[in-house]
């Protein structure tokens, strides 16, 4: 039987990975949390590419391509992200790689670099991909695309007791100049920007728990 490609994009914090994990789970598909790669480039950027101001030199980023290696591997039933062997599960998620990532993914270099290891995967099918140009740029015959948004208030609300749960210490406001931001930029930027699919099916969570997500999105997809 063949297995659907979906594809969820949308806003910062609204759950996209914790939603996509868990219907992967529940469809026996592949998971792709293209966001952890975007981190990890940023990540390795931070280690290896810094100007002395502390921010990312691209440029000497470029350069550095050929010595990132990010690979995913299945641990205990979790997704891993490791770079060059290493596990960075929890480093990309620490405040300087949020802080930095949008401008490292709005570098188009950076977009091309990413782009085939994600279509690669893709091309069994038996895949749910999530991110911010997936049912754009990456997967556009994916057969189902879903775009999630929620307020930035609950947004924060999310991200801030996500953070807590890392044990990675942050305040409230940061959190939400941070997705602000992100989104922003992630929106702005030319290529491949964050925007919704002409055919794809808006979620809007505000109002509604994981739960519920899920089973609206399973709803559309059953049917398969
Ligand atoms: O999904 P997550 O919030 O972890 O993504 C981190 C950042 O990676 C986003 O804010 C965005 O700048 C970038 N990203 C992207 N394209 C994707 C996934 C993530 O530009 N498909």
């Amino acid at each position: 039987m063949k297995k659907p490609v979906i594809a969820i994009d949308g806003f910062s914090s609204t759950g996209k990975s914790s939603i996509s994990k868990i219907i992967a789970q529940k469809l026996n598909l592949v998971h792709l949390d293209t966001g952890a790669l975007y981190r990890g480039v940023t990540w390795f950027a931070l280690q290896n590419c810094c100007k002395e101001d502390g921010t990312v030199d691209v440029n000497n980023l470029f350069k550095n391509f050929d010595h990132i290696h990010l690979e995913f591997k299945s641990i205990e039933n979790e997704m891993v992200l490791f770079l060059n062997e290493i596990n960075i599960t929890k480093e990309i998620r620490s405040n300087e790689v949020s802080e930095n990532v949008s401008n490292v993914a709005k570098q188009p270099e950076v977009r091309y670099f990413l782009l085939g290891y994600q279509r690669k995967l893709a091309e069994k099918g038996g895949i749910i991909m999530d991110g911010r140009d997936i049912g754009t740029v990456v997967l556009p015959n994916a057969d189902f695309k879903f775009f999630l948004t929620a307020s930035l208030e609950e947004r924060t609300r999310r991200r801030y007791q996500e953070l807590l749960g890392l044990g990675i210490a942050t305040d409230e406001k940061q959190v939400a100049e941070n997705l602000a931001e992100r989104d922003r930029i992630d929106s702005e930027r030319e290529v491949a920007p964050l925007r919704q699919a002409d055919d794809a099916i808006v979620i809007d969570n505000t109002e509604m728990t994981k739960k519920e997500t899920i089973e609206a999105i399973l709803n559309y997809v059953n049917n398969f």
